[in-house]
């Protein structure tokens, strides 16, 4: 048995580095968010080789003091916060003081800074995390980061770089989103020489035209909501200009770049009943809300948060994207009712339910009451006419979710068990089944596949062909057969067997779109089980869908065999059990 150390700061620099610079991209990202944080005016990109060879950016921002050249680049060593305090209510895009050392780690890195203290600029190198001494440089105000290399000294990091055209196409989207994100300072990318963007400070919209292109703006509509301290403002494209991807899709939460399910949902339910549900609305919003009311610290690319009070933000921006595409509605001149909006349209159909979704969890009370009448209206009150329950002696084998009887508003099975009236919602209950079904799959290798007799083909945008590319292996894995027909085509030929009757367009888009934020290996480890309960969504019976009295009890014996089947992925219960007496006691009886 190996003695337990301490890890060397250089490796623990590169442990780091795996998370926070995963890619290119990655450590582009956190190159502009510092350039951001030092109150940059304008800020220039150079990349060679997709940003594996160079990876350069320069800003004029506030710069960095000489004598604090070595702390930049050391860990856990940042300017912007110092409590515990400062981290609840962080204001900067940067604040884990980890991105440079974890950088440094990997590659050969220069940096040069001047501030308006300093007579003249001065220069540090790295290679590898070994530092040499700072020495005098020429250098204009502000920073220059030069990466060089990447991973030269991680082979194991290296092997998962791909295509200079696929890793340049993440650095793009990381520069897209920066130069969205603030309009009034200039960008501009170069990539082996040639220029790729070049943005002057701008009007917001103006800005929008420039990333998204002239298409996008003309129908984009501005929108500006408050709330207390909650305010949505920025540009959503009306419905008649959509997407067949998510490429047009930007939300930022006090200037971050964020992918976040609860505002994805409450936008996607505002579009509901005026888009094609396999169609993608395009916008790009701010969501700007009093710092200590959302997390930023969730992971350390800082692409989620944690809001404090996640009911009222879904309801909030829900109900302002509402208001603006009422107007689109031909013939609409007012809102919608928010409630019937809100609570009327349930995503059953669509397979997203969610624990910030008030739909049917409420109104506990009234199902009861509904499924007690029914119960009355078809079988006269008579336990004693009902299909004959098991009796005392053999209730061990008698099934503890009992038979099925009926279904009730093509939501929920009602069944009968040798305490009275079992009640399952259908919908949650499969999606859990299905859920465990993949879990247990995966756990044991690899998810079988079906393959599908027509292959279903989606039109993708650069990141979704490029994430198709570079994750045929856990793609594989998870059960999908993918490949890349034309730069914009890609074809669906297998999907996870436990889904064969999910429409494979929308589960695969699904897919990518997590495999292209998280990276395949989290997606595969730490974000399993996220990624699985989106496949279950797609696997789930569609409300309303008629079932059987078999298929209804087959569900039944599921749920009886799968783990955890007693609450839905989200956390709500899948079924409840009204005891007869409890049933009595609505009839008054027995008083
Ligand atoms: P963090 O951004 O979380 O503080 P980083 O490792 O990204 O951590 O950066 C460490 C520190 O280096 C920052 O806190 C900041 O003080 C300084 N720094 C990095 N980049 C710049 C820059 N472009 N301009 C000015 N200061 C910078
Ligand atoms: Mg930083």
């Amino acid at each position: 048995m190996p003695s337990i150390q301490i890890l060397p700061e250089l490796l623990i620099n590169q442990i780091a580095a795996g998370e926070v610079v995963e890619r290119p991209a990655s450590a582009l990202k956190e190159v502009l968010e510092n350039s951001l944080d030092a109150g940059a005016r304008a800020i220039e990109v150079e990349l060679h080789a997709g940003g594996t060879k160079l990876l350069k950016v320069v800003d004029d921002g506030a710069g960095i003091a000489p004598e604090e050249l070595v702390m930049a680049l050391a860990r856990h060593a940042t300017s912007k916060l110092l409590t515990l305090e400062d981290l609840e209510r962080v204001a900067s895009l940067g604040f884990r003081g980890e991105a440079l050392a974890s950088i440094a780690a990997v590659s050969l890195l220069t940096l040069t800074s001047r501030t308006s203290e300093a007579r003249h600029a001065w220069r540090i190198e790295a290679r590898g995390g070994e530092l040499s001494p700072a020495e005098p440089a020429s250098g204009s105000l502000g920073t220059s980061m030069e990466v060089r290399d990447l991973y030269f000294n991680t082979p194991a990091r290296r092997k998962f770089l791909r295509t200079e055209a696929t890793e340049l196409a993440h650095c793009d989207e990381v520069f897209r989103r920066a130069a969205l994100s603030r309009p009034d300072i200039a960008f501009s990318l170069q990539h082996n020489g040639r220029v790729v963007w070049r943005l002057r400070p701008q009007a917001p919209l103006e800005r929008v035209r420039a990333v998204l292109g002239d298409e996008a703006a003309q129908a984009l509509l501005p929108m500006d909501e408050a709330n207390g301290n909650v305010r949505l403002h920025g540009f959503v494209a009306s419905p008649a200009f959509n997407r067949g991807n998510r490429d047009y899709q930007y939300i930022f939460v006090n200037g971050r770049f964020v992918r976040d399910k609860l505002l994805a949902h409450a936008i996607r339910q505002a579009f509901h009943d005026v888009l094609h549900h396999e169609r993608h609305p395009a916008f790009v919003l701010f969501l700007e809300i009093d710092h200590a009311r959302v997390d930023v610290n969730v992971h350390p690319t800082k692409t989620e948060v944690r809001f404090r009070d996640p009911q009222a933000v879904h309801q909030f921006v829900f109900h302002a994207l509402s208001r603006l595409l009422a107007g689109t509605r031909a013939g609409a001149a007012t809102a919608p009712e928010p409630e019937t909006a809100l609570y009327g349209a349930t995503n059953a159909a669509e397979g997203y339910t969610s624990a910030w979704n008030p739909t049917r969890q409420v109104p506990m009370a009234l199902p009861v009451r509904e499924a007690a009448a029914f119960y009355q209206t078809l079988f006269g009150g008579k336990p004693a006419t009902l299909p004959t329950l098991p009796s005392t002696e053999d209730s061990n084998d008698a099934p503890p979710l009992g038979f099925a009887l009926a279904q009730l508003l093509g939501v929920y099975i009602l069944a009968q068990n040798q305490h009275g009236l079992v009640i399952v919602d259908m919908h949650a209950a499969h999606e859990r089944i299905m859920y465990e079904k993949l879990k247990s799959a995966l756990e044991s290798e690899r998810v079988a596949r079906q393959p599908l007799l027509i292959p279903a083909t989606l039109s993708v945008g650069n990141l979704e062909a490029a994430t198709v590319e570079e994750n045929a292996e856990a793609l594989a894995q998870l059960g999908f057969d993918m490949a890349i027909l034309s730069p914009t085509t890609v074809v669906v030929r297998g999907v996870p067997a436990p889904l064969r009757d999910a429409d494979p367009v929308a589960l695969a888009r699904d897919v990518l779109h997590e495999m292209a934020e998280f990276g395949a290996t989290r997606v595969l480890t730490e974000h399993r089980d996220a990624m699985l309960s989106t496949m279950a969504c797609h696997a789930s019976v569609r409300a309303n869908r008629a079932l059987s009295v078999p298929e209804m009890n087959a569900l039944l014996r599921e749920m009886e065999i799968t783990e955890r089947s007693g609450q839905c992925n989200h956390g709500r219960p899948t079924w409840t059990q009204i005891s007869l007496a409890e049933l009595d006691r609505l009839f008054l009886r027995g008083r």
